[in-house]
């Protein structure tokens, strides 16, 4: 197992606190990592800076040659990688190898793509005998910061585009989950020149708020809370940074009452539980037509009571548990202080399972109203509320009526309906009878406190590229 840091050209332990990284199935510490330094860190950053000198003048091809063999060596390392994934984040093995990695070896290849793709405005005379054109830079060094619920799929969405549009970048993975990042950074120093890339690890508020403050750092893209997005506002305001930022989501979902509803409940038992529901667009909150409320409640409870999870052939499980105690403590407290009210009802799971292990039961909880707790925060956990509605105005303001802005989804053979309900939602994301679908090719980001900033899709390569204006004067 790879245990090292990477900075520049070096492979570094780092001389600070141990954080134990625990294989979530059980409890067990697989190994303790310690965290890096102050001057580790300015090391990574100094690496950064030092590569981006001659990198930031690579061509867009070379820089896309240098991507695509990262996507081949991370898809003949597959099995490697979601090994290493699925012990880390205990997510089953079949979702890591099946549907993770191509998605990532594909992100890496867009953006393999879509670098030399990536156009402008024509040059063009707006003032006499003076030409002008725009250019795309990059933007310089990249603080990363990346979340535990995919650890190596997010470090790829910050990865690819920050690499192609030319930047230097200082990663950090989630103090809980860095083994892949650590097994990147071999595969990484293997290809890339030195000090393009530079991973660090440690805990939020020490390595990464160093990293959010350090005055080298141009650009901050994270993917976490909206506490920590706040406070890397509150960093990057200190130098006027670049910020770029995947915040929390509470999705909802309109089932109209002429939904398939058949389709509306195989949906949400796969989107709403995937990867335990901790996903910032999970489809977690349900608003049902009170003419179909009842059937529905009733085909949802039954198809998530069959959720398979905890067996002992991994190849069986649907979803894994929570990543750590801390996690399924906070989404069982949810649950708990839902089944507190008497109008709502935990019609399946509502508990902790397994006697080893983060492991909590998929839950459904009927009954909800738009001011619940549990309607209205983010639990990222196996956990679905379901809320009755009798007029189409009432589900799109309960949907409307939340801080988060990230997806949403509208269910309803009628495709008029389906898309005037969609062009209400204020999400950066709304599917029509399906949820959950990301792409390469489209952008995945939020509005309102979901924060601000585009993964994937050239809106991407756009963000992590700076426009500016270059005149000549010939006359
Ligand atoms: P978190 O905010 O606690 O941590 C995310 C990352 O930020 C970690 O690497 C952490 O070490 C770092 N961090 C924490 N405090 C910091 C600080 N003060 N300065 C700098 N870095 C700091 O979130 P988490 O618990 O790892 O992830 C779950 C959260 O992420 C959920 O709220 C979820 O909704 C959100 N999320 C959002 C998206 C999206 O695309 N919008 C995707 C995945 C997860």
């Amino acid at each position: 197992m790879d245990t090292e840091m990477l900075i520049g050209a070096r492979f570094e332990a780092g001389t600070e606190n141990e954080e134990h990284i625990l294989n979530p199935k059980t409890g067990e510490t697989v190994l303790d990592l310690p965290e890096a330094s102050l001057s580790q860190i300015d090391a990574a950053v100094d690496a950064a800076e030092k590569a981006f000198t001659s990198w930031a003048h690579t061509t867009p091809g070379e820089r896309s040659a240098y991507l695509l063999k990262i996507a081949d060596a991370i898809e003949r390392d597959a099995e490697g990688f979601a090994t290493l994934e699925a012990l880390n984040c205990g997510k089953p093995i079949n979702s890591v190898l099946n549907d993770e990695i191509p998605a990532i070896v594909d992100c890496y290849r867009f953006f393999a793509g879509a670098v030399r793709n990536l156009h402008g405005p024509v040059a063009g005379e707006y003032m006499p005998n003076h030409t002008s054109m725009i250019r795309r830079d990059p933007i310089g060094i990249v603080g990363s910061i990346a979340p535990w619920n995919y650890p190596m799929m997010m470090m790829a969405w910050k990865l690819a585009p920050a690499i192609a549009g030319g930047n230097a970048i200082v990663f950090k993975p989630s103090e809980q989950t860095p083994l892949t990042a650590l097994k990147m950074a071999k595969l990484l120093a293997g290809i890339l020149p030195e000090g393009v890339v530079n991973i660090v690890l440690g805990r939020g508020e020490t390595v990464g708020n160093a990293l959010i403050n350090h005055p080298k750092v141009s650009m901050v893209s994270i993917t976490g809370d909206v506490a920590t997005g706040k406070k890397v506002l509150a960093a990057a305001a200190k130098t006027v940074k670049r910020t770029h930022l995947e915040l929390g989501g509470k999705a909802p979902v309109i089932v109209f009452d002429d939904a398939d509803i058949e389709a509306v409940v195989a949906g949400i038992r796969t989107f709403g539980y995937y990867n335990a529901g901790q996903d910032c667009t999970a489809a977690c909150r349900i608003y049902a037509h009170a003419k179909v409320y009842d059937n529905f409640v009733a085909d949802l409870t039954s198809a998530v009571s069959s959720i398979k999870f905890n067996l002992s052939d991994d190849t069986e499980n649907e979803i894994g548990p929570l990543i750590s105690k801390r996690q399924r403590d906070r989404v069982e407290s949810f649950v708990a202080r839902a089944s507190e009210h008497k109008h709502m009802e935990i019609t399946t799971g509502g508990q902790k399972a397994g006697d080893k292990g983060f492991f909590f039961a998929p839950t459904v909880i009927a009954g909800a109203t738009q001011e619940d707790e549990i309607v209205r925060r983010e639990v990222f956990g196996p956990v679905v509320s379901v809320t009755r509605f009798s007029n189409v105005e009432d589900a799109v303001t309960w949907a409307n009526d939340s801080d988060y802005g990230l997806a949403s989804s509208v269910w309803t053979k009628d495709i008029g309906r389906g898309m005037k309900t969609a062009a209400q939602l204020r999400y950066g994301c709304t599917w029509i009878n399906t949820h959950f679908m990301l792409v390469n090719e489209m952008p995945h980001g939020g509005l309102k406190q979901s924060g601000y900033g585009k993964d994937m899709s050239v809106y991407a390569l756009e963000d992590y590229t700076a426009v500016r204006h270059v005149m000549i004067n010939h006359g």
